[in-house]
């Protein structure tokens, strides 16, 4: 009888329960004195051409990892606006609640969209989207900038011929007036490496955006290691909306787009060494030719080491080392060990071709290993 009501009991809160909702966690460590959060700063909703209502993107980004998102609904393109309310900052109230229940940081937004060019631009940490419903494109940048907002170029290279952005004269004219700070160098899964470049020689906030429109599962896979949502990658001193805002205006940021990572050498680089351990510096050579030592991967990213000659000291080794997320690889090298092991340290160098830090340079990385013989002489 009791195993009866036990089962009952059971039975009844599976049915009422159900399985509770799954997020998941990006594995991407934090770095130096900062906290690594997982931003998405552009998106839209039944707002403006989107097809979620606001409080599914927050339920999205939860489900998806992120910490951080900012609506972005059009300001002048509103092709629901026969079915749906018009004013522009409906969307970011009705996200607000959902956002704090869930623990994600909401910043309001709006994406200023003219024609290309000049081209869209996302306003971050705006007050008052219906504000920015200015026709002459230069006076709604100002206005975004008189509300203190962040001001980025969205998909630079869109509707361009091979989708190779332009800088015209209107970019450098915001530009020189401060009134730009950032540039989306991923949007959907396009990369524009003209715009990686721009961003690194004037200083711009580096965005990687999903500029989603249907329901992220509809158009993303966050269980494919290529597909997955673009992710801006923030390195900031809390988990806040002004930590946020700090870090964006000192330029700590990075994307994440399939496998790759793409920023400065000065974040990418303390990244890739806590993404990375070296299982043992000290290797017991396996005989007068060889050795073998461990790498491990802790994250969430498939790391690609390519070997990198510079300084090739009589050491052979692999071309190509894949490290599968997660995982640990054992890495041949071979040499005459009795002689490499009389060396202080041995140096194994790599390219992560994987981790871009300039439009068309990677992150190198050497291990330093220190062989030990076992032969008595
Ligand atoms: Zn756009
Ligand atoms: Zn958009």
């Amino acid at each position: 009888m009791r195993n009866k009501i036990l089962i009952i009991i059971f039975l009844y809160c599976t049915i009422s329960f159900g399985q509770p909702d799954v997020r998941k966690e990006i594995n991407i460590p934090d770095i130096l004195e900062y906290k690594t959060l997982k931003a998405d700063f552009h998106m839209h909703t039944v707002f403006s051409d989107g097809y979620v209502w606001p409080t599914v993107r927050v339920e999205e980004a939860w489900i998806d990892g992120l910490d951080v998102i900012s609506i972005t609904d059009h300001v002048e393109y509103l092709p629901h606006k026969n079915d749906v309310n018009t004013n522009r900052n409906r969307s970011y109230e009705i996200a607000t609640n959902r956002a704090k229940q869930l623990d994600i940081i909401l910043i309001k937004g709006g994406e200023i969209t003219k024609a290309i060019p000049p081209g869209h631009f996302n306003t971050l940490f705006i007050n008052d989207v219906e504000a920015l419903n200015i026709i002459d494109p230069y006076d709604a940048i100002k206005e975004a900038n008189n509300q203190n907002a962040i001001v980025f170029w969205n998909h630079p290279g869109w509707r361009e011929k091979d989708e190779i952005p332009i800088w015209r004269d209107f970019q450098e004219k915001i530009y020189n007036d401060k009134m730009i700070h950032g540039i989306e160098i991923v949007n959907v899964l396009t990369y524009y490496p003209l715009a990686f470049k721009w961003a690194l020689e004037k200083d711009l906030i580096i965005f990687c955006n999903s500029d989603v429109h249907s329901p992220t599962g509809l158009k993303y896979d966050n269980e494919s290691k290529m597909f997955h949502r673009p992710i801006t990658l923030v390195f900031a001193k809390a988990r806040t909306k002004s930590a946020i805002r700090e870090a964006l205006e000192n330029r700590r940021t990075a994307a994440y787009y399939e496998d790759k990572i793409l920023g400065k050498e000065q974040f990418l680089k303390p990244l890739f060494d806590e993404c990375i351990e070296v299982k043992k510096k000290n290797i017991i050579i396996n005989d007068e030719k060889s050795a073998f030592f461990q790498i491990r991967n802790k994250s969430e990213i498939d790391m690609t080491l390519i070997k990198n000659n510079i300084n090739n000291q009589n050491l052979e080794y692999p071309d190509e080392v894949i490290i599968p997320s997660g995982r640990t690889v054992m890495i041949k090298i071979k040499g005459e060990m009795k002689e490499l092991s009389q060396k202080e340290n041995v140096k194994i160098s790599f390219i992560v071709k994987n981790f871009i830090i300039a439009y068309d340079k990677y992150l190198e990385k050497e291990f330093e290993i220190k062989l030990i013989s076992n032969f008595s002489e």
